[in-house]
């Protein structure tokens, strides 16, 4: 069997060692201590904008403090983009409250700003004002933000922008992680930079980090002894796992270089081929590339090339199955316009790790090729 090439794995830059022995040597060894202040602070820089960062234990974590924060709770509706993965919406459910799903765009493949509207208009008509609208920048593309910016402030509904696949990418040369009333970024094992589970909170103000960060170590009171006003969470980072973050820190920018070039890789590998199309940087944008995806000319061929890859022992995978088609929340209202249901069907991932070598891109695209030939 051949040396297997995942779809994103880590990529180490050899920093994190150093960041977890000094939280030994001080025995740090906590969901606080110098490194989760460190990295907040790496985070804040990078994100170059007037923005606090509340380091946390996953991007589900911070997604749900959002809506703790935004006051939602049970019978309250929240707009979620349909395509996207199943962390995004699972936090609405969590406070009792209904995911309202919205189709995607071509451009983008992130929400569409005219479903958003209409979505938005027949709540209204039944008399269900969502109480907020989750956009997703899904591979690393930006969604359009001043478009869904503008109908959130036109209704007045807060906007909370899941940027866990988008560190690194740019909206008008401002950083995604930055766009939203609430942000959300995920270190996860397989996302651009990794601290093996992660994620933080980004937020405009440092009362709203405080308040996040009050709910994310327990609810405690002022007091000597523990005294509680209201309910508590154990969402807060690690110091260990926030010395892994301090390492990628220092190799995110080759990280977004290394996976752009990925993707330029596939593109000049495919250009002769009809039946293999890409998303393209709409003006203004600047994705990660996070994965490279392409699309086929149908599930078919989609299928037939991701077996193929399997056989030769490279992992690829099809785009997010839509929430409004998955069994858990199809019950749910939805505002479709058959864009995410076609990427779903006609969509692959392919390898995008920043650690890919030429030769391993090299089998992808030999794979790939040798496919289309038979
Ligand atoms: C990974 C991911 C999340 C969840 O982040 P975790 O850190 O894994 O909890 C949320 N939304 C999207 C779009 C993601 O890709």
């Amino acid at each position: 069997m051949k040396p297997k090439i995942w779809l994103s794995s880590p990529h180490m830059s050899g920093n994190e060692l150093s960041y977890i022995q000094d939280a030994f040597d001080a025995n740090w060894v906590a969901p606080l201590g110098p490194n989760v202040n460190g990295f907040e602070n790496d985070l804040t820089t990078y994100l170059q904008e007037e923005r606090h960062v509340a380091a946390l234990a996953s991007g589900t974590a911070a997604l749900h403090l959002s809506l703790i924060l935004l006051g939602i709770g049970q019978g309250d509706e929240v707009i979620c983009q349909s395509k996207t993965f199943s962390a995004s919406a699972n936090p609405i459910i969590y406070q009792g409250a209904t995911p309202v799903f919205v189709d995607s765009e071509e451009e983008t493949w992130n929400m569409c700003p005219e479903q958003l509207e209409r979505a938005i208009r027949d709540r209204i008509s039944k008399d269900k004002t969502p109480k907020a609208i989750i956009a997703v920048h899904l591979y690393g593309m930006p969604y359009s933000v001043d478009e869904i910016n503008a109908i959130a402030s036109k209704y007045n509904i807060p906007v909370i922008e899941d940027s866990a696949e988008a560190l690194g990418s740019l909206y008008k040369g401002q950083h995604c992680g930055t766009l939203g009333d609430f942000s959300v970024l995920s270190f996860n094992g397989n996302k651009i930079i990794t601290t093996s589970g992660g994620g933080a909170l980004v937020i405009s103000t440092s009362e709203l980090k405080e308040k996040a960060i009050f709910l994310a170590t327990q609810a405690r009171d002022q007091a000597p002894y523990y005294l509680h006003s209201e309910i508590g969470y154990n969402y807060r980072m690690s110091n260990i796992v926030a010395g892994i973050g301090r390492g990628q820190m220092t190799v995110l920018d080759q990280h977004v270089k290394q996976r752009r070039a990925n993707y330029n890789h596939y593109r000049e590998a495919f250009k002769a081929n009809t039946q293999i199309t890409f998303l393209k940087e709409p003006e203004g944008m600047t994705s990660n590339r996070w994965l490279t995806c392409i699309l086929l000319d149908s599930e078919t061929t989609r299928e037939g090339l991701r077996q193929a890859l399997e056989h030769e022992n490279i992992e690829s995978r099809p785009l997010w199955k839509p929430m409004h088609q998955q069994p858990v929340f199809k019950a749910y209202p939805h505002y479709l316009n058959g864009v995410s249901d076609a990427l779903f069907q006609r969509g692959l991932c392919l390898p995008s790790g920043s650690n890919l070598t030429e030769e391993e891109l090299n089998r992808v695209t030999r794979t790939v090729h040798a496919y289309f030939k038979t």
